[in-house]
């Protein structure tokens, strides 16, 4: 077994470029790379296949445009429908710079708030471009009939969210990700009805085949037969989404998992940024140990509820006795200038000191308030109704408390993953063929994504990019040979897959896969969650490889292979977070600073705000894999800014 002083001990490889990126003004980056791409002739696209695993957003966006363009797709989805992918969940909107509401909004803002939210820890070139795009998706989404919001006039409607002072946030009442997705699957199923979208529905993928260096399929297991099988295609994108349930209690759907990038890693995709990790400031409280999921609670409701907790320590009187001036509204108190909407890393960490300092309200003082008593007031229970209805609802469902009456209790959970698989500005991952989107690569978000961009971010990906810049990869790589089952490639890898399962059933140890899961979960979320330190990190260091080693010898997966088995999945899916959890701490250990989503203890100023450290740190940092346990490579990709230059955020 590696010791972790071992594997803290990574080297640092070749700096990575992202070559893909023209130079020149940022706003005509994208058009220039779209010319100097090379296209595949209409005729020549059927020729083609290309494998995209999940349907969510982006996938669902990708596998309908670039059958639309004629190629074929061999699309994959664990859920038994692509409509039940987890954007399904994706509550209060998207962004998009249309500056509707005539109040200062542009592209160019767009673009700098994004920047400037993620912590100056991403591209300009990718940022910009999003911006761009944001435009061109909400016609798009319009167009499929998605029943965005509107106001009174018929223009649509807007809101605002964290970390701007514009109202850009389209929306459809508190079901924007379902509606966007229900736009996205009718596209698709089109396609699949046609013939030029084959389907493969519960069966997920469990390692990816490259041949001579380049992706060229999958390996995949059908749920429900336990049947393992090959896939091949001229290219894959994953669009298999984030990796936050390593963290256990997340919002993320249950079965949302790293399977899929983790084995591309493992077959040479570079990671980047596996530590940054988003943490919600508005989710519901755990109320205990039972508890295997976490609810949010969308950030559109900071628009209209105000954040408090008691003034004094230890005040556990019923909200309703707390009198106005002994209450702290904490967030309008130290951020005049954007009060309740500030980014979602200061509001998290700000409602993390108050309940530090001991000021947190309902069990366990892990809560703080979110009032609507005011906004009830101002607008009328009708109107809050109207725009928030839905989510009232399930936050009542959940806490037997009703939150038209009593303020909602809300605490920082995980939510979102920033990190993901490394991509250049084409979205082809370091294996060539290989690309990612959506929340699966490590994105255009820095160290902390603003809310409603990852929706933005994903069809951005799955409509508009990947179908432009896929093309010149397959014009620039024909392949002239076929690959099938038979090639040691592939049968190396079924090898693998189906050596991994036999080896989980074949343990018949004495704890469930939920136990392990929960267990490196609470260990992430103590010392690589919200505030992280050397010594802790150094401790889960430390801890991650002896679980991996109890687990190889005492998980207890029941019944066989060839059948549908979630405890095999689910132990199939531990074994990943299991490296991945360690990867993501030695990344948290290398970078020493506060930035974005992280805090850094080491790394604050004198009145504890995060300190960023832009000399040493300015860059993407992306993991190569070496073996399970083994110190990994890191390559350093140093990030410009030509346009937003990096100043301490300030929202004050
Ligand atoms: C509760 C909640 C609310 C949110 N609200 C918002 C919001 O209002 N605005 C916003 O911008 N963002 C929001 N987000 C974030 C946003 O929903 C996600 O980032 C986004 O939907 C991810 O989309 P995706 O297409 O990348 O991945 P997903 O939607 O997660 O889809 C992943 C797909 O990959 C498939 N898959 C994964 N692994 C495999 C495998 N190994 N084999 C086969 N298939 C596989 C799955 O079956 C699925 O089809 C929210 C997130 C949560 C949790």
């Amino acid at each position: 077994m590696t010791s972790y002083s071992e594997y803290t001990e990574y080297t640092v490889g070749e700096p990575i470029q992202d070559d893909r990126a023209p130079s020149g003004p940022v706003n005509e980056r994208w058009d220039t790379r779209r010319f100097q791409a090379k296209l595949v002739n209409p005729a020549n696209r059927r020729k083609h296949t290309i494998i995209v695993v999940g349907t969510g957003l982006a996938g669902g966006a990708a596998g309908a445009t670039l059958a639309e363009q004629g190629y074929h797709v061999v699309q994959f989805c664990y859920q038994d429908s692509p409509r039940r992918a987890h954007s399904i969940a994706a509550q209060g909107g998207i962004n998009a710079a249309k500056n509707y509401r005539n109040d200062g909004d542009s592209i160019h803002r767009l673009f700098y708030d994004t920047v400037k939210g993620g912590d100056f820890r991403a591209r300009e070139s990718n940022v910009h471009r999003l911006a761009q795009i944001s435009v061109e998706i909400i016609d798009q989404c319009v167009a499929q009939g998605v029943p965005f919001a509107r106001e009174y006039g018929g223009l649509l409607d807007t809101r605002s969210f964290g970390g701007v002072q514009v109202s850009r946030t389209f929306y459809a009442r508190g079901q924007t990700g379902q509606q966007l997705l229900l736009g996205a699957y009718q596209a698709l199923s089109r396609q699949i009805a046609a013939g030029n979208v084959e389907m493969h529905a519960r069966t997920e993928m469990l390692d990816l085949i490259v041949v001579d260096g380049r992706a060229r399929g999958i390996v995949a297991r059908d749920l429900v037969t336990g049947r393992i099988s090959t896939y091949f295609a001229d290219a894959v994108v994953l669009a298999s989404g984030g990796y936050g349930n390593v963290f256990y209690l997340s919002t993320n759907a249950m079965n949302s998992n790293a399977t899929a990038i983790w084995r591309a890693h493992r077959r040479g995709a570079y990671f980047a940024n596996p530590c940054f990790t988003q943490i919600h400031p508005t989710c519901i409280p755990r109320s205990g140990d039972h508890q295997s999921k976490l609810t949010l609670m969308s950030e559109s409701l900071r628009n209209d509820g105000r954040i408090w907790v008691p003034k004094a320590k230890g005040d556990t009187r019923p909200p309703a006795e707390i009198p106005e001036d002994e209450r702290d509204y904490y967030l309008e108190r130290i951020y005049p200038s954007f009060g309740n909407l500030v980014p979602r890393d200061i509001a998290s960490r700000a409602a993390k000191n108050v309940c530090d300092e001991g000021r947190g309200v309902g069990p366990g003082g892990q809560g703080v308030y979110l009032d609507f008593a005011d906004a009830i007031a101002r607008m009328g229970r009708k109107a809050v109704e109207e725009k928030y209805g839905n989510l009232f609802d399930m936050y009542e469902r959940i806490t037997a408390e009703n939150p038209y009456e009593v303020p909602m209790r809300i605490y920082p959970a995980i939510h979102y993953t920033m990190g993901g698989l490394w991509v250049d500005y084409d979205l082809q991952t370091t294996v060539p063929g290989l690309f990612a989107i959506g929340e699966a690569n490590f994105s255009d978000h820095g160290a902390n994504r603003l809310g409603a961009s990852a929706l933005m971010q994903g069809l951005a990906d799955g409509y508009f990019v990947l179908p432009s810049t896929i093309n010149d990869y397959l014009a620039r790589n024909p392949h002239k040979d076929e690959v099938d089952a038979a090639h040691p490639a592939a049968v190396e890898a079924v090898r693998e897959t189906e050596d991994r399962l036999a080896r989980l059933l074949a343990v018949d140890g004495d704890r469930t896969p939920d136990s392990f899961h929960r267990e490196i979960g609470e260990l992430v979320w103590e010392f690589c969650g919200m505030a992280r330190t050397e010594e802790g990190l150094r401790k889960a260091l430390d801890r991650i490889p002896q679980i991996r080693e109890e687990f190889w010898r005492r998980i207890k997966v029941p019944g066989i292979g060839e059948e549908f088995n979630q405890s095999l999945e689910k132990a199939n899916r531990i074994v990943d977070y299991l490296e991945l959890a360690e990867l993501m701490c030695l990344d948290a250990l290398h970078r020493a600073e506060s930035c974005g989503g992280h805090f850094r203890e080491e790394s604050q100023t004198p009145d504890g705000e995060a300190a960023r450290q832009d000399e040493e740190f300015s860059y993407a940092a992306a993991w190569e894999f070496t073996d399970t346990g083994a110190a990994p490579v890191l390559h350093k990709e140093q990030l410009t800014f030509e346009y937003v230059h990096p100043t301490q955020r300030s929202y004050a």
